[in-house]
């Protein structure tokens, strides 16, 4: 064990003792292989205070000053991105072409921020009344905070941080504790690019951390994601406190197949959108609802697919799937296939059977890995906790459905609603589930709907509390506020008093 992980404030890392520490994990062997430092409210103070310190003289900077240093961060970690993706797996335990994309995505928001400028442009109304002339400013808020889940170390990170500082905001991270060197490493990187010290700083830790940073007075906006219970906490406490909160929550993401989709495309795609990260993606399919007749052949063509799936360390080249990102999580969702079979499901492929790439064809200590392999059950209903619950790995339920009307009533039902997918050759039937379904994020024959970077993220009911989705021009909202000035050059034959409301003439 070798690894120290702390904070990162005011453009270096931090030099304290802290009180309390987590254990960081290589998932690939079970090997500790460092720490990180958990904040106290001091250390949060800390932060706060160098982002409070540093947001005068950053949101003062040009526009093309800032959009500079975001095209210097931009080219850094494009030609770097390799090594980003290492750290991502090391901690993450995916494998290295899916954390390679997972960078990619994030870089997608870097560029679209790069274009603040054209972003910033606000109105302008000439004569508005007699000589009077309207605009808006659209002003950075200050110090926000950004708080992440392990599943994306990096990408969920730079749905924010682009944005924010290219408002003119200065951040404050607070990465997972499962997987938090990728934070550390993009701060880096901010100063490698030019940043001025204390605009982007990092804070590790747990619910100290969260809660101090929820209620600190000089904290004006938090942009969370993670599980429901804890989005909907962090909204409901930091509005309490009087803050702009978008908090984005878990997911039941369900994939429709109509009789008449391709079956061969369909089993391809929840194969992919099922097992990819090991199902630890707030996107992937979890339920896959088939309408009669196609569920056993569907079922057929997943089961011969996932049965060839290569499962082994991310690091390794021919891994198509890795481990589950700690102990305790392998086992919480392993202990699911015990209950979807008590509660009456049909186990079609067992997950804890599935062979790991060994040691001898990896050169990795796989022995002691947090291992579970892609695992489908099919007969699943509404009522048991395979459905139900949010079980964030490779698991992949399949619910049968007589019709279109029935399948849509029950992924409407659901309590989450951040991303479905329909598969179906009907255009008019695309249309229709477009429409009627009520869920964020809709893919039509795409099993990931995750959006571009010009548009923006974010599911509906308990899979988002607040009314901003992640970046795009939602993003650009979530981190100004405007100011509308009404104006008036006077020419001396105006005056006079006149205490009536002012109209427009
Ligand atoms: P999590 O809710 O356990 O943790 C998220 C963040 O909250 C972490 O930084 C964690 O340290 C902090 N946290 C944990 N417990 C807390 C508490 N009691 N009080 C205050 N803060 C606390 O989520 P996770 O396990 O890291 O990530 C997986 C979850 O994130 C899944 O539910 C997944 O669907 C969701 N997710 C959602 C999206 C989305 O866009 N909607 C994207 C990625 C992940």
């Amino acid at each position: 064990m070798s690894k120290h992980v702390t904070h990162w404030i005011d453009g270096q890392p931090w030099t304290g003792s802290a009180e309390r520490h987590g254990d960081v994990y290589d998932p690939a062997t079970g090997a500790l292989t460092g720490t990180v430092d958990f904040a106290s409210v001091r250390e949060v103070d800390d932060a706060v205070a160098a982002a409070a310190a540093a947001f005068p003289a950053w949101r003062s900077t040009s526009l093309a000053k800032r959009a500079t240093i975001l095209f210097n961060f931009r080219e850094l970690i494009n030609s770097r991105r390799d090594e980003l993706a290492a750290i991502i797996v090391s901690e993450h335990g995916k494998v290295h072409s899916d954390a390679l994309g997972e960078v990619a995505r994030g870089i997608e928001v870097v560029e679209f921020a790069c274009g603040i400028q054209q972003l910033l442009k606000g109105g302008f109304t000439d004569q508005a009344s007699t000589g009077v002339e309207v605009y808006e400013l659209h002003q950075p808020l200050g110090p926000v905070a950004i708080i992440s889940p392990f599943n994306f170390p990096a990408m969920v990170p730079m749905w924010f941080f682009p944005i924010a500082l290219a408002t003119g905001n200065t951040v404050i991270v607070k990465p997972s504790e499962k997987d938090p060197s990728a934070a550390n490493w993009l701060a880096a990187l901010w100063t490698e690019a030019g940043l001025p010290d204390g605009v982007f700083n990092v804070v590790h830790g747990d619910k100290v951390a969260v809660d101090r940073l929820l209620e600190h007075p000089d904290v004006k906006a938090v942009s969370f994601v993670g599980s429901t219970p804890i989005a909907r906490y962090v909204y409901e406490n930091g509005t309490r406190y009087g803050k702009r909160v978008q908090a984005l929550g878990g997911a039941k993401n369900h994939m429709l197949v109509l009789p008449d989709a391709d079956l061969d495309l369909a089993a391809d795609s929840a194969v992919n959108a099922g097992f990819g990260a090991a199902g630890e993606r707030c996107m992937a399919v979890s339920v896959l609802v088939a309408v009669d007749p196609i569920g056993d052949d569907l079922v057929a063509k997943i089961a011969e697919r996932v049965a060839k799936l290569r499962v082994g360390p991310g690091c390794s080249a021919t891994s198509e799937m890795g481990p589950l990102v700690t102990g305790v999580h392998r086992d919480k969702v392993t202990s699911y296939l015990d209950a979807g079979l008590e509660a009456g499901a049909t186990l079609v492929v067992d997950g804890r059977k599935h062979p790991i790439d060994s040691t001898s064809e990896t050169g990795i200590d796989t022995a002691d890995g947090f291992w579970l392999g892609p695992t489908l059950f099919d007969h699943v209903n509404r009522d048991m906790p395979i459905y139900t619950d949010e079980i964030f790995g490779p698991v992949l339920s399949v619910v049968r459905a007589k019709s279109y009307e029935e399948a849509l009533e029950l992924i409407n039902s659901n309590p989450y609603g951040n991303g479905t997918a329909i598969f179906t050759n009907d255009g008019g039937a695309a249309a229709k589930f477009r429409n009627e379904v009520e869920v964020g994020m809709v893919g039509i024959n795409v099993p990931i709907p995750v959006p571009v970077a010009y548009y923006s993220f974010g599911g509906w009911k308990a899979s988002l509390f607040g009314d901003s989705h992640a970046y795009g021009t939602q993003g650009v909202h979530f981190y100004t506020r405007t100011k509308a000035v009404t104006q008036r050059w006077l020419d001396p034959s105006h005056g006079g008093i006149n205490l009536g409301f002012p109209t427009n003439g």
